[in-house]
């Protein structure tokens, strides 16, 4: 499975697919689906669903994960042919710099440029240590005129991804653009791959939503038309193993999946997840059960869609497990493929076991 993991992680990671142009990441992910034997429909906002009928007498679950990623937008196109953008998600400034990008100008027509970082030679003792904020920084993809930029299919709104790169690190990390979370929506497919052979189960709709960079609610449509009593969604999980990172917890890469006891996000969101109890003991007792380690997360600082889906019709039994994750949102985040693995044994064997005397009654201190 670890090699199915890599590889399918891999190729999606170099698939562009910013938030609201999903639209290649869609196929290919179809694409999976159909040859799982699985029929797949998206609904207006773009979201990829499918359904595995299981017992119906068993609470229904939605696995989903994004299939977007962050970016930028031409803001403008200067008479000189240097593209001036806006930031379309969480973009570390920092990280800007020497970066090589693409515009998505369409399949076969996409448009390579970077980042432009002042000469060094010309940097200023003050300069050296300042991050631009991205209004100042600009785009050089080789053009002298804003007519060349404009020829080239590029015009004032065109999306624009980190160059897709996918670079094998020592044993079994992956470093890359996009890990985030298209290792989520390889762990998806995995997952329904084991599951499809599993006869007593319950209903499974599987999901590969959109815009989470974006605005976090993509998956929201989808939650509605499925209704799920139960949502697990996928993504990163801070790794804490890096020398600037240790305060906040103990989440080491390599070291398991991780479940998030606690999320929230105070700018301006006002959103988090405190996932529901019986989700908790299943997952725990899952992970003690097959010998998978299982970390735990809580902190404050990012959020995912789970927080939106919790809050639709009577409320849907939520909670987050992820991946640890290095590095992330930067060009080259890293992950390491076992712990996909490990999210995918975990997955397979705790929804098999949700039967028609799986409870959602609240048990806030479960044993
Ligand atoms: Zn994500």
């Amino acid at each position: 499975m670890i090699d199915q993991l890599r590889e399918l992680t891999t190729r999606l990671m170099l698939i562009p697919g910013l938030s609201g142009y999903e639209g290649r990441v869609r196929k290919a992910l179809a694409a999976e689906l159909t040859a799982l034997g699985v029929t797949s429909k998206s609904d207006r906002l773009g979201n990829l669903m499918a359904t595995l009928p299981g017992d119906p007498a068993a609470p229904s679950v939605m696995l989903f994960a994004h299939m977007d990623q962050l970016g930028l937008i031409v803001r403008k196109i200067e008479a000189n042919g240097l593209v001036r953008v806006e930031r379309l998600g969480g973009v570390p400034e920092k990280s800007l710099p020497a970066q090589p990008v693409l515009f998505c100008v369409g399949e076969g027509r996409d448009v390579p440029g970077l980042i432009a970082n002042k000469s060094h030679h010309a940097t200023g003792q003050d300069e050296k240590y300042r991050v631009l904020p991205y209004p100042e920084l600009y785009i050089d993809a080789g053009f002298a005129s804003a007519a060349e930029v404009l020829a080239a299919g590029i015009d004032v709104g065109t999306p624009i991804v980190y160059a897709p790169k996918a670079i094998a690190l020592a044993g079994q990390r992956l470093a890359g653009t996009s890990i985030d979370d298209r290792a989520a929506c390889a762990v998806i497919i995995e997952a329904a791959r084991a599951l499809l052979l599993i006869k007593a189960r319950p209903t499974l709709h599987l999901v590969f939503s959109v815009q989470e960079e974006f605005n976090l609610r993509g998956a929201v449509t989808a939650a509605q038309a499925l209704k799920p009593d139960i949502a697990i969604q996928l993504d990163l999980i801070l790794a804490t193993d890096t020398p600037e990172m240790t305060a906040r917890g103990d989440v080491r890469l390599g070291g398991g999946p991780a479940m998030s006891l606690y999320s929230f996000h105070g700018r301006g969101t006002l959103n988090g997840t405190i996932p529901h109890p019986a989700l908790v003991k299943l997952f725990a007792q899952t992970a003690s059960r097959e010998g998978i380690s299982l970390q735990r997360s809580a902190h404050i600082g990012a959020l995912t869609d789970s927080s939106y889906v919790q809050l639709l019709h009577a409320g849907v039994a939520s909670i987050d497990l992820g991946f640890p994750c290095r590095y992330t949102h930067s060009a080259l985040e890293v992950c390491d493929v076992s712990d996909l693995v490990g999210l995918t044994g975990l997955l397979v064997k705790a929804i098999a076991s949700i039967d028609k005397s799986f409870s959602l009654e609240r048990d806030d201190y479960p044993q």
